[in-house]
């Protein structure tokens, strides 16, 4: 099935319909064992062209004037056109989300879990482009409607393939222009606006305040004592020049915000679910000092945290949480970083079913949903799982 594409920057939001959460969860009541699934780095690119060069000379490849390192084929095409469903080098057409998406029904999940990074790496080649003519404002309008293409588009997509359950979004440096610049309300609300005006069809309104402020969100699922709770990441990234000149304010702003969601959970004997797009720890591209604020706070409350999922990485990886973050203290969390859907970088297009056992939910079990080695179909499940606590 193929999704139609919109314009963004139009009132013509990409969304066929109106959910909103408490449609199709009502099970989860009964349910106590929560399947859900975590898709991230989408890298969604609406240029993808089939039949490109896919082994081009500045990659991200497979878009129009995509050009192969021996220049142009004498005999006319590509010396490696692009397939349909995605290449190692290209980011992810709107067929590889779209099957993804089909394989993801097949796993009946009760929510879904959308992480950050939507817009195309080719978002960010621009910003080094030197583009004859244009101007400054120029290059920033093309690069902002190509990350709202892209968001739109993936909203729309989602909407379609899961009409009946929640889908929680959240935003990651690459959503940003330039890339990984968040300068902060209101100069950001070219993004949060959009964001929060197409993906209120899945929030309740109570949400969508603080998604329009500062990119970050709680909703409980009704029906289950979950909280899901969705953090801007942005506020801590070491490449968002704002995240520095700021003193840390929107960091701890985030920070205390948390606590006070899982200060409410706990009275209410309640769990959560931490998901944000770049993981703490030293290898994940936050400020230290954020990372120890925020396992510092995570350790106070490991009775409400059911689970804590990020990308970014692109690769499967996961974090061990210390306070203080010591290697030699013993770990009181962890925190999985599931791959990327987009092959870009010889990357295997992925992403992640989870399920969440018993109450108060702190049993995280994974399992690994991977494209076949040939990209020449579509994704693949039964699913193989990786992990059982
Ligand atoms: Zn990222």
């Amino acid at each position: 099935m193929c999704a139609q594409r919109f314009t963004s920057g139009s009132e013509t939001t990409g969304t066929t319909s109106a959910i909103h959460l408490g449609h199709g969860v009502a099970s989860l009541v009964a349910a106590r064992k929560l399947r859900f699934l975590h898709i991230t780095d989408v890298h969604l690119d609406m240029d993808y062209a089939q039949g490109e060069e896919s082994n081009c000379v500045a990659p991200p490849c497979c878009r129009k004037g995509s050009i192969h390192q021996q220049g142009v084929n004498p005999t006319g095409g590509s010396w490696r056109p692009a397939r349909s469903y995605g290449e190692n080098q290209c980011d992810t057409p709107a067929a590889l989300l779209q099957s993804a998406l089909d394989a993801a029904q097949q796993l009946h999940p009760d929510f879904i879990v959308w992480g950050g990074d939507t817009a195309p790496h080719a978002t960010a080649s621009e910003q080094v482009a030197v583009t004859q003519g244009d101007s400054l404002e120029m290059l920033v309008n093309r690069q902002r409607q190509s990350v709202l293409d892209s968001l739109g588009n993936a909203t729309a997509i989602f909407t379609a393939a899961f009409p009946h359950i929640p889908v929680l979004p959240s935003l990651g440096d690459m959503d940003h222009v330039p890339t990984s610049t968040d300068p902060g309300p209101p100069r950001n609300a070219w993004l949060l606006d959009a964001a929060t005006r197409w993906w209120a069809q899945w929030l309740p309104e109570q949400s969508l305040d603080s998604l329009k402020w500062g990119g970050y969100y709680e909703v409980k699922l009704p029906g289950s004592e979950l909280h899901v709770v969705v953090l801007n990441t942005e506020v801590c990234h070491v490449q968002n020049f704002h995240s520095f000149v700021d003193g840390g304010h929107a960091a701890r702003e985030q920070l205390a915000w948390l606590e006070g969601v899982l200060l409410r959970a706990r009275l209410a004997r309640e769990s959560c679910l931490i998901t944000g797009h770049i993981p703490p720890g030293v290898w994940g591209g936050c400020w230290g000092n954020y990372s120890s604020a925020y396992q510092e706070l995570v350790s106070r409350y490991t009775d409400v945290v059911a689970g804590q999922l990020y990308g970014h990485q692109h690769s499967g990886s996961f974090r061990m949480l210390r306070h203080p973050p010591d290697p030699t203290n013993p770990a009181f969390g962890v925190a999985y970083v599931t791959p990327s859907l987009t092959p870009y970088k010889d990357q295997h297009p992925s992403f992640r079913l989870y399920e969440l056992a018993g109450k108060p939910y702190v049993r995280l079990s994974a399992a690994h949903c991977p494209w076949p080695d040939t990209l020449i179909g579509p994704i693949l499940c039964p699913v193989h799982r990786v992990a059982e606590p």
